[in-house]
């Protein structure tokens, strides 16, 4: 068995260390004898992203973003939008989330047209978003605290078509306003949670993997890992931000 990841844009969108989100899933699989291949989508290199099982997107500034607009437009939007509506796993952290969207409007004023593959849109303001942050995830058995680190300017406003991808329980998430952070919509995961993410969310780490291998394999289970050290770094925080 093989999980194929791609990572979109490694070059331009990585922000906060995001690709170690990509060394969590590799090492999740490997220690269960799962082989990974990794394979970077960076500006101008066309990658065929149907062949892989899961694809990241990490997070960038305003800059980067409108560095990969032309290219988004003429093409990869294009792809990017296809292989959602094939049912890809996705992880895209921040501006690769916002990237998702309809649009981005920056604090500054640029308009972004972006890949519309997702029904939400994005608005910048002068104050950021910033800090430790924490949501409730409830898709699984169980409900899942997800901890993280939000900086965003941008705030997310999601449309009718898409659902958040959990509550905020501390810190701001999509907009500081309604309580939604990130974003799910078919097997795509969007959110403000840099970190990176997965370290500390071994649970939301598998889910993300056991999607990836079914989509090929068909039924997954994946035999269980020792999480003692990801748990409490999760507890910790969670802990910390419960006080506040
Ligand atoms: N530049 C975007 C914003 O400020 C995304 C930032 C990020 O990826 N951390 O909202």
């Amino acid at each position: 068995m093989e999980l194929k990841i791609c990572h979109l844009y490694p070059d331009l969108l990585n922000l906060y260390g995001d690709w170690g989100n990509i060394v969590v899933l590799a090492q999740r699989c490997m220690r269960r004898g799962i082989a990974v291949s990794l394979q970077g989508a960076p500006l101008g290199e066309q990658v065929n992203l149907a062949e892989y099982d899961l694809l990241f997107i990490g997070g960038g500034q305003d800059r980067e973003l409108e560095a990969l607009l032309d290219e988004v437009k003429s093409w990869r939007g294009a792809e990017i939008k296809a292989a959602i509506a094939d049912g890809k796993t996705m992880l895209a952290i921040c501006g690769g989330y916002q990237l998702l969207g309809h649009s981005y409007k920056t604090a500054d004023g640029k308009e972004m047209d972006l890949v519309g593959a997702l029904d939400f849109t994005s608005v910048g303001a002068k104050e950021r978003l910033v800090g430790d942050y924490m949501f409730q995830w409830d898709e699984l058995s169980a409900p899942v605290q997800i901890v993280g680190f939000e900086n965003h300017s941008a705030r997310t406003y999601l449309g009718s078509g898409v659902r958040p991808f959990g509550t905020v329980l501390r810190g701001h998430g999509n907009n500081g306003e309604d309580g939604t952070e990130g974003v799910r919509y078919r097997n795509v995961f969007g959110t403000y949670a840099h970190g990176p993410v997965l370290p500390k969310n071994p649970v939301l780490a598998d889910h993300l993997i056991r999607l990836g291998l079914e989509q090929r394999y068909g039924s997954v289970t994946l035999e269980p890992l020792d999480d003692t050290l990801e748990l409490r770094a999760n507890q910790f925080l969670v802990e910390r931000l419960s006080q506040k």
